[in-house]
């Protein structure tokens, strides 16, 4: 056991302390627009391994570097092709990585032996503050223990890591709710989606770019098959009790639900359905994304305080940002999906 500072309402001197922690090695974790991340310097392999310990991530899981500025980035990639500066310009800050040839700057471990390294400019003032204050990059994955659901509140670190790392930064609730969108250039203006999230196809393609989904994100990866996204291998965000999404029309799934509820049954619920299960958490309104990306790993962590012996999901959307919510909410259930038919 370590001691943990908790910081809140934090100011410069703060950050300062906490961007000091960064670059003598310690691990802090911070709030981004997306989730909290568990920052390391990026340039120090002994901090990063850190991270990889406490979190008791799978060594072949690579991580994902923050700059403060897209200056930042000739340091970690090699070259960075014109067209994407279109993307960068547009979205970052923000929820966007993008996986490019690294720099021998780079260590190893940051990209479990692969030769891209993933960037992010995050947009949250403390992220960006802490990663000036470090004047360094940090790597930054969730700030969860590998598995479980991802931290979108302050509350969420200190259950998972309060007596493992130096310090952890309080900025209230995260925004979007769900990790970013990883990205891997294709050349010219091909892109492939690793990992969806809060900037969505739509919004890529707007801006004249090709998207393509890597298979991984709506199907399950089989064991020694070749992944361009290694973190889409492993079991993730799962609560404790088993959970199966049942698929179909709204009226169809709460009538095959409420037939299989007993003791010990809960139901992951839109918020407009709530009333009609004798046990349920919400997740959203159905007909808003962004509202299930911000509420779904709150609750998916919540059943594990229940006495929850099985939890069935209502299906979201796979419009817009609901493909990030779905593609974390089927690795929450092991990809188990039925039709409501079959319940
Ligand atoms: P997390 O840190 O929990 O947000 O996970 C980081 C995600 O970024 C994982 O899904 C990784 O597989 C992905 N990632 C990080 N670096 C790379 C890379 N060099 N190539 C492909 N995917 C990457
Ligand atoms: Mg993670």
């Amino acid at each position: 056991m370590i001691k943990t500072a908790l910081f809140s309402n934090v100011d410069t001197q703060q950050l300062n302390i906490c961007g000091e922690l960064i670059r003598s090695g310690e691990l802090v974790a911070f709030p981004t627009e997306t989730v909290y991340g568990l920052g390391a310097n990026a340039l120090d392999s002994m901090a990063v391994e850190k991270i990889f310990k406490v979190k008791n991530r799978p060594a072949d899981n690579p991580l994902i570097a923050h700059i403060s500025d897209p200056s930042m980035l000739s340091g970690l990639v090699k070259d960075f092709p014109k067209e994407l500066e279109e993307l960068t310009d547009r979205f970052w800050p923000g929820a966007l990585t993008l996986v490019l040839p690294r720099t021998e700057k780079v260590p190893d471990i940051v990209s479990a032996g692969l030769p891209t390294v993933a960037v992010r400019c995050p947009s949250h003032p403390i992220a960006n503050g802490l990663i000036r204050a470090a004047g360094v990059p940090i790597v930054a994955p969730s700030a969860n223990l590998s598995g479980r659901p991802s931290p979108t509140t302050f509350d969420h670190c200190v259950e998972d890591l309060f007596g493992k790392i130096a310090a952890i930064i309080d900025g209230g609730k995260s925004e979007i709710g769900v990790e970013s969108t990883v990205l891997l250039p294709l050349g010219g203006r091909r892109l492939k989606l690793l990992r969806p999230g809060g900037i969505t196809i739509e919004m890529l393609e707007s801006q004249g770019f090709q998207v393509e989904m890597d298979p991984a994100i709506l199907s399950p990866v089989k064991e020694g098959q070749k992944v361009s996204s290694p973190g889409m291998l492993h079991r993730h965000y799962a609560p404790k009790a088993p959970m199966t999404i049942v698929a179909g029309k709204a009226e169809a799934v709460v009538r095959a639900i409420q037939a299989k509820e007993e003791e010990g049954v809960w139901v992951l619920a839109f918020e407009e359905y709530l009333p009609l299960f004798k046990n349920a958490l919400s997740f959203g309104s159905e007909k808003d994304s962004k509202s299930q990306a911000n509420a779904l790993f709150d609750a998916l962590r919540k059943f594990d305080s229940l006495p929850c012996k099985a939890i069935f999901a209502m299906e979201p959307s796979q419009e817009g940002e609901g493909l990030a919510v779905y593609n974390r909410l089927l690795r929450a259930a092991s990809f188990q999906i039925i039709p409501a038919e079959r319940l």
